[in-house]
């Protein structure tokens, strides 16, 4: 994934099919068209996943809230990528286990027959089968769970991941392939030939140089600013995507204690919450606010804030309190508004893909989940509209970069060596060969100085807050760890780089000005 000789081919090659948007959906998209064969080039305004792909509640579910919608088809084809993806990726995904705490002597058959339904619909990509608790195994499963009037709880699988790092692990498999996949290059222009898309202008926002690239077929991949690239394609369209936020709080693992998730059936305003162990910390979310405009670098509000910590009150014995909180983070869903519904929290998470008039392809819509099934739809459709030849999609079967298996014993079992996967192994050499590179990077994060360094020269980033934020997980871990250990980041990008001061001073204070939006609002 060497930058400098991606460039180069964006300057000199003819693509098949250029990719708009380095989020899940456009990096599934790049995955399944390059492995199909065809020519693919990803541009990427910002980094890989800077929007919501980095923002999840990082859950492969099946999503037991639309099986309570009565969304079977939705439920049953999240379940079946569920499984897919946990034998492509056993390197970034795994099952866990939640628990629905019972109060109320009818929520064990509800939830209980509710959940064995899940569980029939996974049919053979089952994780476990559910099943009720009782008392005493809930509270030793949760610690914390609240205690009053608690009768137990009713327990069932989906799987977790590292969304910003699963989406590394897309671009590089997408580069194993041999896709040039570029960060910072962002498309200012669609270019046509005889009325028709047929490739795009794009801008290197490090260096100012503008490509006009050509290709059989683009695709919008965009997200949230899906309807901005529609408008290039066709001024005044109407636009189809409602912007969700949704906000998370990260707390210290005592606040789970055990490695059990839990889910809040029905917060005050009727959504699903999560409490749920990650790199060995407690995230809690989310909430669902629509919001006017599409935001990069979306900010929690403080009564989002206030609704997840009273909502999680409720279900935890040790109330979280603003002083308790690491982090905090927002994204926003780029849901499609579809058939009048206005209110966004019942907006379908499915995805949809549409062809212009132009034959400007965009995949709007969907979850993390179900990328690779987004993708395969908008391949399918991309290759007819550009008239490539007709290649069937290979990714169901498809190990992505650094797959390994997850019974295999040198696969790291915790902590953040094991999202290397395959790779891990190099990465301890390299980390061996200097001693500087094993100094930690602070008390209160995972991470060394070496894993910075990996990720300048192997994975792309390019920026103090790639590696904060994305490549290593420290602004959601801690963000003040994260703030305390940004000037040692600055300086191993500016040597990495090859760099002056003025590089690395700049990049501190752009990442100070982003990392001031997830400090909790007592600290800011
Ligand atoms: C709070 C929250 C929790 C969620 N939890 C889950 C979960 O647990 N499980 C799950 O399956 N799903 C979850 N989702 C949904 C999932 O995160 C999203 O569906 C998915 O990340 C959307 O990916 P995307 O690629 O479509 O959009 P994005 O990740 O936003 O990617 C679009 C990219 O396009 C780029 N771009 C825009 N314009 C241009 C341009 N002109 N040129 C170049 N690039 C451009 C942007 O910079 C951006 O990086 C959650 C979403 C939210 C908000």
């Amino acid at each position: 994934m060497e930058r400098a000789s991606m460039l180069r081919a964006l300057a000199h090659e003819r693509f098949d099919l250029i990719v708009i948007g380095g989020g899940a959906s456009g990096l599934g998209v790049a995955v399944d068209a390059q492995t199909r064969g065809y020519r693919t080039l990803l541009l990427e305004q910002d980094d890989f996943a800077k929007g919501t792909s980095s923002r999840s509640t990082k859950l492969v579910h099946g999503g037991v809230r639309y099986l309570q919608q009565g969304n079977v088809a939705l439920v049953l084809e999240a379940l079946r990528e569920r499984g897919l993806l946990c034998r492509n990726a056993p390197h970034l995904v795994h099952p866990l286990g939640f628990i629905v705490p019972r109060y109320r002597w009818w929520e064990g058959p509800f939830y209980g027959v509710g959940l064995k339904v899940y569980d029939v619909l996974a049919q053979s990509l089952n994780l476990a089968p559910s099943r009720v608790l009782d008392l005493a195994e809930t509270v030793e499963r949760i610690p914390n769970v609240q205690r009053d009037g608690l009768l137990g709880g009713v327990m069932y699988h989906d799987a977790q991941f590292d969304d910003a790092r699963l989406a590394i692990c897309l671009a590089q498999t997408a580069a194993d392939h041999g896709a040039t996949v570029l960060n910072y290059v962002r498309v200012t222009g669609l270019r046509k030939e005889d009325g028709l898309v047929r490739g795009v202008r794009a801008e290197d926002l490090e260096t100012g140089t503008v490509y006009d690239v050509a290709a059989n077929v683009v695709v919008n991949a965009t997200g949230i600013f899906a309807d901005a690239v529609r408008r290039m394609d066709e001024e005044g369209i109407e636009p189809v995507v409602a912007p969700s936020q949704g906000v998370h709080i990260v707390l210290d693992a005592s606040f789970l204690a055990r490695d059990t998730a839990i889910m809040v059936p029905k917060t005050d305003d009727g959504r699903v919450l999560f409490v749920i162990p990650w790199h060995d910390r407690a995230l809690v979310g989310t909430t669902d606010v629509e919001m006017k405009s599409p935001d990069l670098e979306a900010t929690a509000r403080p009564d989002e804030i206030e609704f997840v910590l009273r909502n999680a009150a409720r279900y935890m014995e040790r109330d979280p309190r603003l002083g308790d909180i690491l982090s905090v983070f927002a994204g926003q869903r780029p849901l499609v508004r579809m058939g009048g519904i206005q209110e966004t929290k019942k907006i379908s998470r499915e995805h949809v893909v549409e062809t212009s008039r132009t034959g400007l392809v965009s995949i709007m819509g969907g979850k993390w989940t179900t990328y690779r099934k987004m993708a395969e739809d908008t391949v399918d459709d991309a290759a007819q509209v550009g008239g490539l030849a007709e290649r069937k999609c290979v990714t169901e079967e498809l190990r992505l970069h650094g797959w390994m298996a997850a019974d295999d014993p040198a696969l790291p079992r915790t902590g953040p060596m094991r999202l290397y996967g395959a790779d891990a192994a190099r990465v301890e050499r390299f980390l061996d060969e200097d001693q500087r590179r094993r100094v930690r990077l602070h008390p209160r994060l995972p991470y060394v100085v070496g894993h910075l360094v990996w990720a300048i020269r192997h994975e792309q980033a390019r920026s103090v807050e790639d590696l904060l934020s994305r490549r290593t997980r420290s602004l959601i871990l801690d963000a003040r760890a994260a703030i305390e250990a940004a000037p040692r980041a600055a300086e191993v990008l500016r040597a990495e780089l090859g760099r002056d001061a003025a590089f690395a001073g700049k990049q501190l204070d752009a990442f100070l000005e982003v990392a001031g939006g997830y400090l909790p609002p007592a600290a800011a």
